[in-house]
C-alpha cells in the first residue's frame, strides 16, 4: 500500500499544472461532455470517472458532483449512493479486468497524498501479483497496456445494471 499511495502522489506530480478551479467540481456540472472528460456512469448526486494518471489499466474514482471537502460533508443519501457505486465499479473492473485483487481507497489531505485534496473522491485500482515490484522497477519509462479511451469503453460496457 505504501508503494500505491506514492505512486498516486508521484503521478499527479508528473502530471503537470491542473486546470484553475476545481477539476471534480467542473466535471460534475458538464454532464454533456462525459466522454471527453471519461465519465463512465453517473448517479443523481456523484460520478464515476477514469483517474487520468492511472497507476493500473482501470483505475477510476468516485466522485461526489458538488463539491465536498471531506467526510464530515457526505450525508446518508450521498454516502449511500457512493458505497453503490464503489460496488458497481468493483463489478465493472472484475468483468471487464478480471484483476487478482482491487485498491478501494481514499487520500484525505495532501499529507496522505490527495493530488485533488479538497473534493473527496474514493479511488479503486485493479491490481495484479508483482504489479507494485514492476513499477517500481520501471517508473521511468511507464507504458499503459491501453489508452484511456480503451478503458472508458471497456468499462461502459461491462458496467452493471444495478
Ligand atoms: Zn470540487
Amino acid at each position: 500500500m505504501e508503494h500505491l499511495f506514492a505512486g498516486w502522489r508521484a503521478q499527479f506530480v508528473a502530471g503537470g499544472e491542473r486546470p484553475a478551479g476545481c477539476v471534480f467540481c467542473t466535471i460534475g456540472a458538464e454532464s454533456e461532455n462525459d466522454d471527453s472528460n471519461y465519465v463512465i456512469a453517473r448517479g443523481k448526486l456523484s460520478f464515476v470517472v477514469m483517474n487520468l494518471y492511472p497507476y493500473t489499466s482501470g483505475h477510476l474514482m468516485v466522485v461526489p458532483s458538488s463539491h465536498v471537502g471531506d467526510l464530515a460533508g457526505l450525508d446518508g443519501e450521498l454516502t449511500n449512493e457512493m458505497l453503490g457505486l464503489v460496488r458497481r465499479s468493483h463489478d465493472a473492473l472484475v468483468a471487464a479486468y478480471h484483476p487478482e485483487g482491487i485498491n478501494v481507497g481514499m487520500n484525505l489531505g495532501r499529507a496522505a497524498g490527495a493530488g485533488i485534496a479538497d473534493h473527496v473522491h474514493v479511488h479503486l485500482v485493479p491490481r495484479w501479483s508483482g504489479d507494485a515490484n514492476f513499477m517500481s522497477t520501471v517508473a521511468e519509462t511507464r507504458v499503459l497496456p491501453e489508452t484511456l479511451s480503451d478503458s472508458l469503453a471497456k468499462l461502459r460496457a461491462h458496467w452493471p445494471a444495478n
